[in-house]
């Protein structure tokens, strides 16, 4: 009678599946590209919390292809130094024991990251970010604030989803509301 046995183990494996997709943001699925507005799915696990954003670059720095002028290059360079800065733009629940381990940017009509992708057919070109930091416990954290809207003035809206060991969440945060509440 192998059935019985089959069925749980299928079961799992599905949920085993989920969670991984789950995991590997930016998977998860957001609205497409709308200026004023960008998306952060979290990801907290014992060892790691890990962020991903993904913004029009028209919220960061004004223009969504390669700057042209020294007053473009330098909006850039403040951008980028800005989003760099782990230490300064977020704060985790001091009870998780994080701090900052990588900070990974992605823009290629900036020539950052991986692959030499043209700028966006449509003119639109977004910039992504994967913030990770090394935690003593990230499971204590009961709540994670950024600094986002005090940084980039055009960003007026974030689409926040995290994925917790305690399960799934969405919230939207509206220019100022820096926290992020985490279930734990
Ligand atoms: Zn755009």
């Amino acid at each position: 009678m192998p059935m019985p046995l089959l069925v749980p183990a299928r079961a799992a494996c599905a949920a085993a599946s989920l969670l991984a997709a789950l995991l590997s943001a930016p998977a998860l699925a957001h609205k497409a590209h709308q200026h004023g507005v960008a998306t952060l799915d979290l990801s907290v696990e014992p060892r790691r919390l890990s962020v991903w954003f993904t913004s029009p670059l028209d919220n960061l720095v004004g223009f969504e292809r390669e700057p042209r002028t020294d007053a473009e290059r330098q909006r850039v360079d403040a951008a980028l130094a800005a989003l760099r800065d782990a230490a300064a733009l977020w704060r985790i629940d001091p009870a998780a024991g994080c701090s900052p381990a990588e900070v990974v940017l992605t823009a290629p009509v900036l020539g950052l990251g991986a692959g030499a992708a043209p700028a966006a057919k449509d003119g639109h070109a977004d910039l992504e970010a994967r913030w990770d930091f090394s935690c003593r416990d990230g499971t204590r954290a009961g709540f994670v604030e950024h600094g986002l809207f005090a940084a980039f003035a055009r960003l007026g809206r974030l689409e926040v989803q995290a994925v917790t060991p305690r399960g799934q969440m969405k919230v939207v945060l509206r220019k100022p509301a820096g926290r992020i509440a985490l279930a734990r």
